[in-house]
């Protein structure tokens, strides 16, 4: 028999390799702005076409390439960074493991142009799937410029996976926020299809941050600053009082490179335990740095998850720090001066303390806002009624009239259109709506239903053609950061097809004059960071119906919240509304809305 085994040719392991490192054209920006922070520019340009789909291109004012090395660093493994595998333990810079060039050229046209600071030419070289196609000397800047041309080109499947221009923009600025944010002194500039989306002078970490996430962030950052032997902790957490409903401004960094850690995020979010809002999130800003042989940064693809040798201590210095700035900065309303006194950090020398922090548990500053527990209610299997219960059930049942048929189907509920004016209509627990029903109970979700309600009255607007809008007496400024703005800037045509008033006002505002008739009192901020937030959320998929989804959305926004104490009137409403509905029994997210008991049911319990 014939020998089979063959090495497989350069261009296709690379291309292989390239899975790994380039999944989407954010990574490949992601992983040349690194080159150039590497580089030690002081300047940067991204430039991105069709959401880096056609064009990638980065000119830095760096350190530049030799000819020779211009052409090393294609090949796989070449790196500037490391020499001895002990290397890799000890380096700092953002790259090193050589195969970011050869990944990206491996699966894109790529033409590099650099010149060291030192020579007068400067060289040229294009490189198209893999294999050097041109290489000449040309007059360019010092540093280096690389253009990435038609990404996943020569693998059809892989282009065709990639998400909308949308959500793959998004994914882009989540990078180049992430450098910039690491990187302050460093200008840094981005434009996407001819408009800037930043311009950043070199500034601090504060100016960083606001330059990135708006003006408004000024008054909201509260400075960490934690020096221990093991790890110097510093940067900024957002007041409590500005959580949001969206999460992203969530960033830590290690020795100056963002990395993703659920441990510490944990860590923080026990710090700000009892002082935010339900379903809200903090924003922080966290730079940590120790000594990087602590840190075993190269156990993920991407290099995004870390692991530290020392996770419990670092956890508690986190966690500490956090909660220090938080009681310095009296924003924490539930501390007594008695609590206040352990307040202040152990400061850990050596071995690390737990620590010693104290917050009244029972405290919680949004009470009123409260919004009702998050149960189960679409539970079929009911646990027998207390007395109390019972006796509130008593005038209800005394009511009931006989009903000829006991086997009556839940089913057929749902086609019974006329909910009687004039029953009784009882709110349970604050969250859901009783009254009877063909000789049982019906129980409905008051948030559920409402939610229903709302989405089907949009839906019904904006298919209806002309979509009634609520002008607002008060046309509400929303500022946004460039990256968000760039993104709900997209959402415009769904957003006025569902009724919103809304402008482009400048400078990353956002003018809403008017509102969805049905939305009318509902806050328009809390209604576009929900829809904002759905967005980055990354579902969006290229064939999803955007105006249904974000139907549900402003739906799920404006909707009466479990916990809200309504009146007969409301609840006749609100049942009559639902029973409207096309699909009045199902929520829109897939839940139970209703439930019956029928007389046997009942009979059970006694
Ligand atoms: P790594 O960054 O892991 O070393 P890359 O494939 O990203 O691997 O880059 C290979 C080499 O090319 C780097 O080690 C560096 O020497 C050089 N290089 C890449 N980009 C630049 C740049 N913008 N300026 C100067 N040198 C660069
Ligand atoms: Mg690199």
């Amino acid at each position: 028999m014939a020998d089979v085994i063959r090495l497989l040719p350069d261009n296709v392991a690379n291309q292989i390799a390239a899975g790994e490192v380039v999944q989407r054209p954010a990574s490949a920006v992601k992983e040349l702005l690194e080159n150039s922070i590497d580089a030690q520019a002081t300047k940067i340009q991204l430039t991105v076409e069709e959401a880096g789909k056609s064009r990638i291109q980065v000119v830095d004012n760096g350190t530049g390439l030799s000819e020779t090395d211009a052409r090393m660093a294609f090949e796989r493994h070449a790196t500037s960074k490391i020499s001895r595998a002990e290397d890799i333990f000890a380096i700092l810079t953002k790259g090193f493991r050589g195969e970011a060039l050869a990944s990206i050229a491996a699966v894109a046209q790529v033409e590099l142009k650099s010149r060291p600071q030192s020579q007068d030419l400067g060289t040229c070289l294009r490189v198209e799937g893999g294999k050097v196609t041109r290489q000449e000397f040309c007059n360019t800047p010092a540093g280096t410029r690389i253009e990435v041309h038609n990404l996943f080109y020569n693998i059809p499947a892989r282009r065709n996976f990639l998400k909308s221009d949308n959500v793959e923009l998004r994914h882009i600025i989540d990078e180049f926020e992430r450098v910039a944010l690491a990187h302050p002194k460093v200008q840094m500039n981005m434009e996407h299809n001819g408009s800037n989306l930043f311009e950043l002078p070199s500034q601090n970490l504060r100016q960083r941050i606001v330059g990135i996430f708006g003006k408004k962030f000024n008054e909201r950052l509260v400075p960490v600053e934690e020096s221990t032997p093991l790890l110097q902790l510093s940067g900024f957490i957002g007041k409590p009082e500005y959580a949001r409903k969206t999460r992203g401004e969530q960033f830590f960094f290690a020795n100056h490179r963002f990395i993703r850690s659920g441990y510490l995020h944990r860590a923080v979010c026990r710090a700000f335990e009892g002082l935010l809002p339900a379903d809200t999130h903090p924003s922080y800003f966290l730079f940590l740095e120790l000594d990087p042989q602590r840190i075993d940064v190269n156990i993920h693809p991407t290099k995004t998850e870390v692991k530290f040798e020392d996770d419990k201590a670092i956890h508690t210095i986190v966690q500490t720090a956090v909660k220090h700035a938080l009681g310095q900065h009296n924003i924490s309303p539930s501390l007594d001066f008695e609590t206040e006194q352990q307040f202040t950090p152990p400061r850990p020398s050596g071995s690390v303390p737990p620590p010693g922090v104290h917050v009244n548990p029972h405290f919680n500053p949004f009470d009123q806002a409260h919004s009702g527990p998050k149960g189960a209610p679409g539970d079929r299997a009911p646990t027998p009624p207390t007395s109390k219960q019972s006796q509130e059930w008593e005038s209800l049942l005394n009511q009931l009239p006989e009903v000829p048929d006991q086997k009556q189907q839940q089913t057929e509920l749902l086609d019974e259109n006329q909910v009687p004016e004039k029953r009784p209509y009882l709110q349970i627990a604050r969250k859901y709506i009783a009254t009877y029903h063909s000789g049982g109970l019906l129980l409905i979700h008051q948030q559920r239903a409402h939610e229903r309600i709302l989405y089907e009255q949009l839906r019904g607007d904006a298919q209806g053609g002309a979509v009634p809008s609520q002008q607002l007496l008060f046309p509400a400024q929303l500022q946004y950061s460039q990256g968000d703005f760039a993104l709900i800037r997209e959402l415009f045509p769904t957003l006025r097809a569902l009724g919103f008033d809304l402008d482009d006002f400048g400078n990353n505002q956002l003018i809403v004059q008017g509102l969805p008739l049905h939305l009318e009192k509902t806050d328009p901020q809390a209604a576009l960071d929900q829809i904002l937030e759905n967005e980055k959320e990354n579902k969006a998929q290229g064939q999803r119906d955007m105006l249904d989804d974000m139907a549900r959305q402003l739906a799920k926004v404006a909707a009466l919240r479990s916990g809200t104490v309504i009146d007969q009137v409301r609840m006749a409403g609100l049942v009559e509304q639902l029973f409207a509905c096309q699909e009045p029994a199902v929520g829109i997210f897939g839940q139970a809305v209703t439930t019956h008991f029928r007389a046997q049911d009942i009979d059970k319990y006694f």
